[in-house]
């Protein structure tokens, strides 16, 4: 447990939060500010940072529960499809700093835009970031 980590407390039930689901490895929760109707988080219990810390068999406790409950608002919230997001630093909008991955239910209607439009990219462009990113 991290000293200030809120979501170290939701683990420790020091902090409430409206749980939905919880195993050995994992606790998913309502998220306070919801961007569709049933946006969960799934957090492992043990405290990482992020992506770029956490160790893979945590992460992969963290994925499957993140598709248990996906499947499971498909089923019992009607959701027609699901984002699941995860912010690593706060470039990329991290907020709390304990690994979690939101869980969004979507539904056809919905309002929810994210905040991006596809960009564009030329061959040349593409084939060097590429060769960065290779071996
Ligand atoms: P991120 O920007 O990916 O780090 O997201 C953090 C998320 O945690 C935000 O969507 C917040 O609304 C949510 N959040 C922060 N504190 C709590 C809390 N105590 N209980 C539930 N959700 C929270
Ligand atoms: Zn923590």
């Amino acid at each position: 447990m991290a000293d200030d980590c809120i979501f170290c407390g939701i683990v420790a039930g020091e902090v409430p939060a409206e749980k939905v689901a919880e195993d050995e490895n994992t606790i998913a929760f309502m998220d306070l500010n919801p961007w569709t109707r049933g946006h969960a988080l799934v957090i492992p219990r043990r405290h990482t940072r992020n992506l770029y810390e956490i160790d893979d068999e945590e992460l992969k406790h963290t994925a499957v529960a993140a598709r248990r409950l996906a499947r499971r608002m498909r089923d019992r919230l009607g959701a027609d499809g699901v984002n699941v997001l995860n912010a690593a630093e706060p470039a990329a909008w991290q907020t709390v700093f304990h690994f979690h991955l939101h869980v969004i239910p979507r539904y056809r209607d919905d309002p929810l835009e994210l905040p991006t439009q596809p960009g564009e990219a030329s061959q040349d462009e593409l084939s060097a970031v590429a060769e960065e990113l290779r071996g």
